[in-house]
């Protein structure tokens, strides 16, 4: 079987089976399994795939059509520019995220904040990125799921910044004893009753990544009652929300911060997604 062949029944699959992204998907899986670029294999047309490849690659569509998502299946996800690796124990960076990760940098550029805790980090995304762009800074990373820290961990060789990056092994801020100039989260916020009708994609991610309770906003509630004990009086917190949860989630921050600006901000797409709390200025 050469590539264009190979290429061209992953697709025919790939839609018979009603995904979205076919031709996508088949294109990165087929790079994946024969470790070129894109460039090559549409330079490559003719060329046989080798046994091995082609083995590689009939086992990655077979689990694409389970419903694996794409990060899982290559082992990594691009966040900000840079590659993360990724398992089936933590969520996929999604670039949503991305708006979050600049409200945090830009409040850090601003004032110096130099002390961050990421709360829920998963696969470390939010806590290196922060320290790859805010240089003398420090994190502390926690997650209460010990294999979400060991992928982090690796990220965080990956990245070389063990030296700035503490990963802390626990529930929401209770591991973290000191006082922190920004405080980042993305939280498990989808609604119980909303897991089960996500994406097939979707629910292979790790459910206690995702189910946030009732309303969605249970982690959140609960992280607010700590966020006093550990953010510094002047110092800003920024987490993920639904695009259903800003007029709530806005009201559980305002109660606990009545001195800070409490603001939704949208994503891309012009939905609800960031909650940014700052520090009003005299
Ligand atoms: N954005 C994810 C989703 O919609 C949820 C992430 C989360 O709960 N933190 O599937």
């Amino acid at each position: 079987m050469t590539v264009r062949e190979a290429l061209s029944g992953a697709v025919e699959q790939f839609e018979a089976a009603g995904l979205d992204d076919s031709r996508l998907d088949a294109r990165v899986l087929l790079e994946h399994s024969l470790d070129q670029s894109t460039v090559w294999i549409y330079q490559h047309p003719e060329t046989p795939l080798p046994t091995e490849a082609n083995a590689r690659f009939d086992s990655l569509i077979r689990r694409r059509l389970m419903g694996m998502p794409i990060a899982y299946l290559l082992g990594s996800r691009e966040f900000y520019g840079r590659v993360f690796q990724v398992d089936a124990r933590v969520l996929v960076p999604r670039p949503e995220t991305e708006v979050l990760l600049e409200a945090a940098l830009e409040y850090a550029r601003e004032t110096r904040a130099a002390t961050f805790v990421d709360v829920g980090t998963g696969s470390g995304i939010l806590a290196i990125t922060l320290a790859l762009e805010i240089p003398a800074c420090r994190v502390w990373a926690v997650d209460r799921s010990a294999d979400a820290l060991a992928v982090a961990g690796l990220n965080v060789d990956r990245h070389g910044v063990a030296d700035r990056v503490n990963l802390l092994l626990g529930d929401l801020l209770t591991p973290v004893s000191f006082s922190a100039d920004v405080i980042v989260a993305n939280l498990p916020y989808v609604p119980t009753a909303e897991v089960d009708q996500l994406q097939r994609e979707v629910r292979q991610e790790p459910r206690g990544a995702l189910d946030g309770g009732s309303d969605g906003l249970d982690l959140y509630r609960r992280l607010l009652t700590e966020v006093p004990r550990v953010l510094s009086p002047r110092g800003a917190l920024f987490f993920e929300i639904g695009d259903q949860q800003g007029a709530a989630a806005r009201l559980i921050v305002q109660a606990v911060l009545p001195g800070h600006r409490v603001r939704v901000l949208r994503d891309l797409a012009d939905r609800d997604r960031v909650i940014s709390a700052i520090a009003e200025r005299e």
